[in-house]
């Protein structure tokens, strides 16, 4: 029962109050132990259209199928979590910005590149992704900062990934 109220049905990913609760603990000890720690945001690009034009039951495959690829992506210790509908916040500890970009931009990749169309065969999928790195402050305001460079990834055209260059 605790199992199964800390993850999504869904996807099977760990939903939104693990996150506050794990993620809380994560930054806690990377701010007392001073070790790094970044946080993203992927958003699915223009995932109503997908649903509209194919289906609500090809999105959930959709959504399904992106969890597989980002779980396969990561690591056993980053912490992933569907956060909304289509989006998904990583946590990932002893990461610097540098190598969390890194990451970021082979997971976005890897999803513009999937072969999608067992599942639809007009199917294309990217994301968009916003990053963050720990400065400190709480974990909202750590997914805040990750939200808006969320934005500006979608501003500037979707499939990208955008972190500020600022920060302590
Ligand atoms: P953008 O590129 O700006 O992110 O556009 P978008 O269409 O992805 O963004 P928007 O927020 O307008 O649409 C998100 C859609 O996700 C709307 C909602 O119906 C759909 N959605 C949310 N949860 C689920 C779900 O569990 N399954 C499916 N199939 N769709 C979902
Ligand atoms: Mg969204
Ligand atoms: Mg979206």
């Amino acid at each position: 029962l605790r199992a199964s109220s800390l993850r999504d049905p869904l996807t099977g990913l760990h939903n939104r109050r693990y996150l506050s609760e794990e993620g809380g603990r994560l930054l806690r000890y990377a701010q007392r132990y001073q070790s790094d720690l970044c946080a993203a945001m992927i958003d699915v690009d223009h995932f109503k259209q997908i649903n509209d034009r194919l289906g609500h039951q090809v999105g959930d495959l959709v959504l399904q199928r992106l969890a597989e690829l980002i779980t396969r992506a990561m690591r056993s210790t980053d912490l992933i979590s569907r956060y909304g509908g289509e989006e998904v916040v990583l946590l990932l500890p002893s990461t610097n910005i540098d190598d969390a970009y890194s990451i970021c931009e082979r997971l976005r990749t890897t999803v513009e590149q999937h072969n999608w169309s067992d599942i639809h065969p007009r199917l294309r999928v990217t994301v968009s992704i916003g990053l963050a790195k720990d400065d400190g402050s709480t974990l909202t305001e750590l997914l805040a900062h990750a939200d808006a460079q969320l934005y500006t990834s979608k501003r500037a055209g979707r499939n990208r990934t955008s972190y500020a260059q600022s920060g302590r």
